[in-house]
């Protein structure tokens, strides 16, 4: 799974809580400015909502008023008694007329036509003698009042100057039946009202209201097509009606901007409702720029707070981790070896001088016994040399007592057997050849009845000593058993030197005093090495064939045995 570990710089004690802090505040701090923001947004809608749906509700009702105010002027005159006398043409009636129109500039052209729609009398003697009976207002208002919606000049396009802009002249037409006392119809009251009046209207209320210049005023007749103003006239058109269960809506218009629109219906109150609108607009980013400020101040707030707590909590944190950060040195230099260190003695933060006091007697308890360790080491390894040096020698004297006779110090017979092998083999694979002589006390038994047994060990012992005596240090000399022994003569393959060496044993013991005894004597059997023997029994067996010999010839004496091809 992935995880993320800060930089190298930041894994300290004081990295992370620099981290942290940082962190949790421009959170913190970008959560509040979210939520902030958020409710703002939605005040500053409403409340601009509302601001926009009153200057629509003005409009609208100002408009309706002016409206019903304009078809009742209408009516009025109608029934005036130079009109429902019955003589259309009198001058009393142009009077009238031209009267009105003189009192406010909203009417483009007042006049009388007479039942048959010949106009009779008008301002500005427009249209007079000519036929109205075609027109709508002539001929609704010959039933009733009537109250007509926008429409373009038709007539009195030609007579009329235009418009500044060079738009089409448009009116809006009131007219009213002229009835005489019987209740006849004697004509029709019509009047022209200049459509600019209308924007006048409206104008008068956003300016009353003291409204941005971004803030836009539409009038929509009951189609939904915009009447006002006349530069949007049949280039936009108007979005779906904004909910109805709200002063105003964010609505998206045609070209992808958002507005905050309001819209109301005109309550005009006239012989019959025209079913206009009017429809209030401001771009949606213009309405929440406040709100948008906000957002930028309190993001740049939670920056530069953000980094205020991030140093804070630096600082902080340098002051808390730096006794650790010591701690964790002297720790390191016991854990190097390099001794007791001094500890931290921190004044500061109570648990880290606790936490440094017990690490502290902690390592002298520990450098203590490892110290005791190492002494107790130390003689334990002593101890253990000298064990094995006894050891060894306890085995070295086992490996002696193994192989000496313990009466005589020689070897024994064990010994002897091993050596004469090595002879053998040593013959067999190099030629070098080797001679035994076998020796046996002579009358030994008699010594031991007549001295007793104590007196015959002593001989043993006295005789053993002088067979060492008188070979060389390459010779070999072993109790064989009993009163008998065996000299073994490396490198001696001739019977005379052999017989030498035997000769000089036996004189020599011959010659010698044994003080328990006096006089001792031996024969011996003389053998030598011969590369037809299958073993070295074979070599022992002539020797002491050979002493038998020596015994049955008397005994004092040397005898050999020696085969054919030893002969020198
Ligand atoms: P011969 O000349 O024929 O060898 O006569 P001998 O008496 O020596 O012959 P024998 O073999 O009959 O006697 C050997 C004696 O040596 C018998 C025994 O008691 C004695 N003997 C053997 N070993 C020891 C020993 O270790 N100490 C003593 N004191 N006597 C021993
Ligand atoms: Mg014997
Ligand atoms: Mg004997």
């Amino acid at each position: 799974m992935f995880s993320w570990s800060p930089p190298s710089g930041l894994r300290g004690f004081r990295g992370r809580l620099t981290l942290w802090f940082g962190g949790l505040t421009l959170l913190t701090l970008l959560s509040v400015g979210l939520y902030v923001g958020h409710m703002a947004t939605q005040q500053l809608a409403a409340a601009s909502g509302e601001a926009l749906h009153s200057t629509a509700q003005s409009a609208a009702d100002l408009l309706g008023a002016n409206l019903r105010e304009r078809e009742q002027e209408i009516i009025l005159m109608s029934q005036l008694p130079e009109f429902t006398g019955g003589h259309l043409d009198q001058p009393e009636v142009l009077r009238s007329l031209e009267r009105r129109q003189a009192m406010h500039g909203e009417y483009a052209w007042l006049g009388v036509a007479d039942e048959a729609g010949v106009v009779r009398q008008a301002t500005g003697g427009m249209l007079v003698q000519q036929s109205v009976l075609q027109r709508p207002w002539f001929q609704a208002a010959s039933r009733g009042v009537y109250t007509g919606d926008v429409h373009e000049a038709v007539l009195l396009a030609k007579l009329l100057p235009g418009n500044a802009s060079g738009e089409p002249l448009r009116f809006i037409d009131f007219a009213a039946p002229i009835r005489g006392a019987d209740g006849r119809l004697l004509g029709v009251l019509g009047a022209h009202a200049h459509w600019s009046w209308v924007a006048q209207t409206v104008e008068s209320v956003v300016q009353h209201q003291g409204r941005r210049p971004e803030v836009e005023v539409l009038i929509l007749n009951r189609a939904g097509d915009i009447l006002y103003p006349e530069r949007l006239v049949g280039t936009l058109r108007v979005p779906k009606r904004i909910t109805a269960d709200r002063y105003y809506d964010m609505v998206r218009w045609p070209g992808g901007m958002e507005y905050l629109t309001s819209e109301v219906a005109v309550a005009t109150r006239t012989a019959n409702d025209l079913g206009w609108r009017v429809l209030v607009r401001l771009p949606t980013q213009i309405a929440l720029q406040p709100v948008t400020a906000l957002r930028q101040q309190l993001l740049v707030l939670g920056l530069l707070a953000a980094l205020l707590f991030a140093f804070v909590a630096y600082r902080l944190a340098s002051r808390m981790s730096y006794p650790i950060e010591r701690l964790a040195q002297a720790v390191r230099r016991v854990e190097m070896r390099e001794g007791v260190p001094d500890f931290p003695d921190e004044q500061d933060a109570r648990e880290v001088a606790q936490l440094s006091q017990s690490i502290q007697s902690m390592t002298r308890s520990l450098l203590a016994k490892e110290q005791e360790l190492e002494a107790v080491n130390a003689s334990l390894e002593t101890a253990v040399t000298q064990r094995t040096e006894a050891l060894t020698r306890a085995n070295e004297e086992l490996a002696r007592l193994a192989t000496r006779d313990p009466l005589t110090g020689l070897y024994n017979r064990r010994r002897f057997d091993e050596r004469l092998d090595e002879c053998f083999q040593t013959f067999r694979r190099t030629g070098r050849p080797f001679a035994l002589l076998a020796m046996d006390v002579d009358l030994f038994k008699r010594i031991n009845d007549t001295h007793g047994h104590s007196a015959g060990d002593t001989v043993l012992h006295q005789l053993a000593q002088l067979l060492s005596d008188q070979v060389r240090a390459a010779d070999f000399v072993a109790r064989f058993g009993g009163e008998e022994f065996v000299v073994l003569l490396p490198e001696t393959g001739k019977v005379v030197d052999a017989m030498t060496v035997a000769e000089k044993i036996r004189t020599a013991v011959d010659a010698a005093v044994f003080p328990a005894v006096r006089q001792v004597t031996i024969s011996i059997g003389l053998s030598l090495s011969d590369v037809s023997d299958a073993d070295a029994s074979a070599v022992m067996r002539r020797a002491d064939d050979a002493l038998y010999q020596a015994k049955a010839a008397g005994r004092n004496r040397v005898t050999s045995i020696v085969l054919e091809s030893q002969n020198d």
